[in-house]
């Protein structure tokens, strides 16, 4: 991960934040517990020198005395239980309720970098912050098929806007469920203002609430970073081609909308080659038809298109004009 010490350090302090935040909501709980529930901090202090007394016996290698302390705490544990449950509380009641259950809020899982380290990791890099207040805006629960008509044909296919896209949602849902255990690649393809966005959108929510990583960009800013790095502007140079290539799923938005020259034909087919490579999932959307691949890019990016991603026509009226009639 391309990340300066600032970075990583900002990192870190919201991971500190947290479980400081966590601390002090079990330690106002427990105050209150106590205050409320007669009894109770006297079965927590015996379970703590219960606990204390065990240690030192596992240092002694006493196992009868092991033993018999195991069962004191286990009787303590079920006392403590049944009076919370008494008093109308869940035994997890006195445990914190993490950001990420995953790593309990610490980043790190076994010694290795969780994957929500990784997505504060890219947000920083790539600057993403806004993309989770676009995703609160933009995702299935909000996704709306008003916008869609049944009579509205589409001459090329005779199929309406309406039953175009609701397959086209039911793509995207499997290709949800299967993320982890089918390799896939989206193309969406249409005018401007069909959905094509909010699609991707939809499929980001769903696959960032999983705990995937995930990358937007517009072709523009796409383009922009990896000519940064390949000239050496940027420091960390290779260290952006490798979140590009290897990040859960990677979402180049409004291809075709960007200065196209033989730079941007050779860095996508090497950028969408390296992801097919690494079996890494990316999700395209574009105003271009299929065979206009070749001619703005390169055969050859039409040809890892054609073969590995499932191509999407979507159809239909242009919705930010729809909205504004409504
Ligand atoms: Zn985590």
């Amino acid at each position: 991960m391309a990340l300066s010490n600032s970075q990583y350090d900002e990192i870190f302090r919201t991971y500190d934040e947290r479980q400081l935040h966590n601390q002090h909501v079990i330690e106002r709980r427990t105050k209150e517990a106590y205050a409320q529930i007669p009894g109770l901090k006297e079965i927590d202090d015996a379970i703590a020198s219960c606990s204390v007394a065990q240690a030192r016996k596992l240092l002694d290698g006493d196992s009868d005395a092991l033993e018999e302390l195991k069962q004191q705490l286990d009787a303590y544990r079920s006392k403590k239980a049944a009076l919370l449950k008494e008093h109308g509380l869940s035994s997890d009641y006195f445990k914190p309720s993490y950001t990420c259950p995953d790593c309990k809020d610490t980043g790190y899982i076994n010694g290795e970098r969780c994957h929500c380290f990784k997505q504060a990791a890219i947000r920083m890099i790539y600057t993403q912050s806004n993309l989770k207040e676009v995703l609160e805006k933009e995702n299935f629960n909000t996704f709306s098929y008003d916008y869609y008509s049944s009579e509205d044909i589409n001459p090329a296919t005779g199929r309406s806007s309406l039953d175009t896209i609701k397959d086209a949602v039911a793509k995207c849902h499997y290709f949800i469920d299967h993320f982890d255990d089918e390799f896939n690649n989206l193309y969406f393809y249409g005018d401007t203002g069909i959905g094509k966005t909010f699609l991707s959108n939809c499929i980001a929510k769903e696959l960032l609430d999983r705990g995937y990583s995930v990358i937007y960009f517009t072709a523009f800013q796409l383009f922009d970073i990896l000519g940064k790095d390949k000239f050496g502007r940027n420091e960390n140079a290779s260290d952006a081609h490798q979140n590009i290539f290897d990040c859960d799923l990677l979402i180049i938005d409004d291809l075709g909308t960007e200065l196209s020259n033989s730079f941007t034909s050779s860095q996508l087919f090497l950028c969408l080659n390296e992801r097919i490579l690494r079996r890494k999932s990316t999700i395209i959307s574009t105003n271009l038809r299929m065979n206009q691949l070749a001619d703005i890019y390169s055969e050859r990016v039409l040809s890892r298109i054609s073969s590995s991603y499932t191509v999407m026509n979507l159809f239909g009226a242009d919705i930010r004009i729809l909205k504004r009639y409504r």
